[in-house]
């Protein structure tokens, strides 16, 4: 079972990472993706990643995540330059192995102005183009801006629309664009209908294009609100998909780790 989105480098969940990740192992994660937020986390990622390669393999996104423009570029967008210049040296390192560029996307819910966060996607997108790298994309009240982000720079390397969720119809639109799905702790939670429909139709038609996560330590799942997220809790999410999708917990893992295989490691 891999946790296709999960930042270990976030408090709380970084205070104990030896027990996260024995966890994580113990209860049927075999793979993590760690994805980058800022400039200061990613050598922080790495570490991380070294220090637990005899365990568990994770692999390293790196990007510069919507929620953290504010502080390092609201008052100063000349910096912006030097942080995708930062972020492009950083893709070409071969000492960070990146399996794909982000977290970027666009949050139409925080106060970091749209206009920032879609010349920084548009920018992670190029970055991405000439990697031939997937990326991963965040969303929040955002589909139409994503679809015309995407289509401007004519983006062809694909990549995850991670925590999904959304209507059938958005859900083929990226599919159509390359995209996988990421699934996570929204579709445990009953009032979620929509996004639980949205996946049914998927687990029965579009299997190929889904992906598991938790996004630990944030989206605590049904019954563990007020608790950390933990990788271990994917298990979860796969019980949902195995109601949602009248099928095994077995046929889920391991078409969502050929997924991601296919996607990050092919
Ligand atoms: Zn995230």
């Amino acid at each position: 079972m891999i946790d296709s989105h999960c930042h270990l480098n976030l408090p709380p969940l970084n205070v104990d990472l030896d027990e996260v990740i024995s966890s994580a192992k113990q209860n049927g994660i075999t793979r993590i993706l760690l994805p980058g937020i800022t400039v200061s986390s990613w050598a922080v990622q790495k570490e991380i990643c070294q220090r637990y390669c005899d365990q568990l393999p994770i692999d390293l996104a790196l990007g510069l995540h919507p929620y953290f423009l504010a502080k390092t570029r609201l008052s100063q967008l000349n910096s912006s330059n030097d942080e995708i210049h930062q972020l492009e040296q950083a893709i070409d390192d071969p000492t960070y192995a990146v399996k794909a560029v982000g977290e970027t996307g666009l949050d139409a819910v925080i106060d970091v102005p749209l206009e920032i966060q879609k010349d920084v996607l548009d920018k992670h997108l190029a970055i991405a183009s000439n990697a031939k790298l997937p990326v991963i994309l965040h969303h929040r009240k955002s589909h139409h801006l994503l679809f015309e982000a995407l289509k401007k720079r004519r983006f062809k390397y694909g990549g995850v629309v991670h925590g999904f969720s959304g209507s059938i119809d958005v859900a083929k639109r990226y599919i159509n664009m390359g995209f996988s799905l990421g699934i996570g702790g929204t579709i445990t939670y009953q009032r979620a209908r929509k996004t639980r429909d949205t996946v049914a139709y998927l687990l029965k038609h579009q299997l190929d294009s889904v992906l598991l996560e938790t996004d630990a330590p944030d989206m605590p799942m049904w019954g563990r609100q007020g608790q950390c997220n933990k990788p271990e809790y994917l298990v979860d999410v796969v019980n949902v998909l195995c109601r949602l999708g009248d099928c095994s917990a077995q046929h889920i893992i391991s078409a969502t780790t050929n997924n991601y295989t296919r996607l990050f490691l092919g």
